[in-house]
């Protein structure tokens, strides 16, 4: 398939090495970023998308998106698939599919779970929105790209999967470990804590797979002095998005809200930045009540 990819940083160089390592044209655009092995290099993103039947954007945000795309939409051959997996708002997912479809274009946003290291293996999991047939259309990139793609509804629903997912993960990684400092202060052995939890009712994604505990459970950011892994200031980024949809759509999130708090604090008045998400644990092993 030929295919355009614009945004080639941390995720995308290795999803669109993979794409050109299977077989695909896959040629490049990127303002700061060198194009990875076998991606032919474009001198615009226009230039990128021209010609091309699917193009990818893996961009930072929701507003540099949807300059990127009033730039390709033009230069994009019609009824060809717009495919963002950026992370961003619902809202402007929902615009781009609007302009993709008035310039007779289709879209899907998919945004991906998986990080960079799944971007690499080839083993992200993409959770999409967007009409049935775009979906099929770019099916066979998933298969490359990743081992899972979930289709969710209508345009704007993989950003909804991917900020209420992300939302549980950040307020169950605060609740473990706010857990592990109480346990600490308790007197209680961290591997017995393991133990217990992660075969208890307490157990979660967090606690199993991605302990926050160093030298407990499988190996994770703890394990590596807490270096990312799934930044602290990316898991603030996707709380944020989380609010502003709440906000949006008028629901109730009181937990989500103090986790993006939380976040917030850390990232931006405490020493979170460049941690891994996990570090909550040391953060509240320091505090005590007051
Ligand atoms: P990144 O900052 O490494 O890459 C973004 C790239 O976009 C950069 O290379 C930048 O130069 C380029 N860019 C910015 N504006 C551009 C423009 N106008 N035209 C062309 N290129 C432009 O970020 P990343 O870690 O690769 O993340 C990309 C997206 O994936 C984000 O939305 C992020 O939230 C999401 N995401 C990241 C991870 C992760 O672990 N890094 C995991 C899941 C989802």
């Amino acid at each position: 398939m030929k295919v355009g990819f614009i945004g080639l940083g941390n995720m995308g160089a290795p999803m669109a090495a993979n794409l050109a390592a299977a077989g695909h044209a896959v040629t490049g655009f990127d303002l700061a970023a060198p194009c990875p092995e076998g991606v032919t290099a474009a001198a615009t993103a226009a230039e990128a998308a021209s010609g091309a039947e699917v193009v990818i954007t893996m961009l930072p945000n929701g507003e540099i998106l949807r300059r990127v795309a009033a730039e390709i939409h033009p230069a994009m051959q019609p009824g060809a698939v717009h495919l963002d997996c950026s992370t961003v708002d619902v809202d402007s997912a929902r615009a781009v599919a609007e302009a993709a479809s008035s310039a007779g274009l289709r879209a899907v946003d998919a945004p991906v779970s998986g990080g960079v290291g799944g971007a690499a293996a080839g083993t992200l999991t993409f959770m999409a929105g967007g009409a049935e047939d775009a979906f099929a259309t770019v099916a066979p990139l998933f298969e490359v790209m990743g081992q899972k793609a979930v289709h969710c509804g209508g345009p704007g629903a993989g950003q909804a999967a991917k900020i209420c997912n992300n939302m549980i993960l950040g307020i169950t990684m605060i609740g473990t470990c706010e857990a592990f400092a109480l346990a600490d202060k308790l007197g209680l052995d961290r591997q017995k804590m393991f133990d217990v939890v992660s075969t208890s009712s307490g157990y979660s994604w967090s606690m199993n797979a991605y302990c926050p505990a160093p030298g407990v459970g499988p190996t994770s950011p703890a394990d590596n002095g807490y270096k990312p892994g799934f930044a602290a200031e990316l898991m603030l980024k996707d709380l944020r998005l989380s609010q502003q949809a709440a906000e949006a759509a008028d629901a109730d999130t009181p937990l989500g809200q103090a986790a993006t708090a939380l976040y917030e604090a850390f990232v931006e008045r405490e020493d979170g930045k460049g941690m891994d998400f996990s570090a909550m644990l040391p953060r509240f092993e320091k505090r005590g009540r007051g």
